[in-house]
């Protein structure tokens, strides 16, 4: 089965994001279960839990549907201890909303070295992180997302995913996210039916997709191949296209996981959605 979304808002509470999605046509979706610019929330009452696990229910998504992104704010690779432990503590507060909302996975960016220790030492101090969270949950796995390697920022070589996996204990509850957008930036080309079976082999030789890859997001780039620069664009009308989003929707490496979208035109993406559902039958 293949599942098409987009990140929805959960404003007023997460017990709108289920059906915020519904109404798009989606088969997924991706919601932050906080405000995403606030170290920590007040937790969720039982009230608010209850009827997110409802209406999850009611309008049929189950928990390999969703994919929960974590705040902007936390850097599981900090150099300095404040801002590690803090970004830690917020991290662990993130998963346990998760587990508590019955969701199986939680997608973040793994974090910035800030130009102030090295790029192994930082991505290992990811890995520690994923380690202290996993030990303190149940159920949700820590799905880190590519990213586009604008300034200091970790992971937009897959290598750099790998290398964090390798040092996580529980290798049940690590996986990753591929944004085709941030691939794209970082060098990998999509651009082409050639060009992804060339990228998405590679990315499997570094990083195992049937043992790993939890999810996607679906954007086209606004910038060229290779720019390092994250800006999304509508589905075809950037420097990705069609071609590469009509791959993903046939490929079966790609069933069974949330394919969310975070293009620019909300109010395009019910459309959006069609179309990769048309381009998948
Ligand atoms: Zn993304
Ligand atoms: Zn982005």
């Amino acid at each position: 089965m293949k599942y098409f979304g987009a990140h929805v808002s959960a404003s007023g509470g997460v017990q709108n994001a289920p059906r915020n999605a519904h109404d798009i046509g989606a088969g997924a979706f991706a919601l932050f279960t906080k405000n995403q610019r606030q170290w920590f929330a007040p937790p969720l009452s039982a009230k608010d839990i209850e009827a997110f696990r409802a209406e999850c229910e009611r309008l049929g998504y189950a928990p390999h549907q969703i994919l929960p992104h974590d705040s902007y704010l936390i850097n599981l690779g900090h150099p300095d201890t404040e801002g590690l432990e803090k970004s830690r503590a917020s991290f662990i507060e993130e998963m346990q909303r998760c587990e508590l909302l019955g969701l199986d996975r939680l997608n973040f960016h793994p974090g910035s070295h800030l130009g102030r220790i090295g790029l192994e030492e930082s991505l290992a101090r990811v890995a520690e992180s994923i380690n202290i969270a996993l030990d303190k949950t149940k159920g949700v796995t820590a799905v880190i997302e590519n990213t586009a390697g604008q300034g200091t920022n970790l992971g937009h070589r897959f290598e750099e995913i790998a290398y964090i996996i390798d040092r996580v204990e529980d290798k049940s509850r690590v996986g990753f996210c591929i944004d085709t957008c941030h691939a794209f930036a970082a060098g990998y080309d999509l651009s082409s039916a050639e060009a992804c079976e060339k990228t998405f082999s590679e990315i499997d030789r570094i990083v195992p997709l049937d043992r790993y890859l939890k999810g996607m997001h679906l954007n086209d780039a606004m910038r060229p191949l290779g720019s390092r620069i994250d800006r999304h664009e509508r589905l075809g009308k950037g420097e990705i296209g069609w071609e590469c989003f009509g791959y993903i929707a046939r490929d079966p490496r790609f069933d069974n996981m949330p394919l969310v979208l975070e293009t620019i035109d909300e109010s395009l993406w019910k459309e959006e959605i069609a179309e990769l559902y048309r381009l998948n039958s």
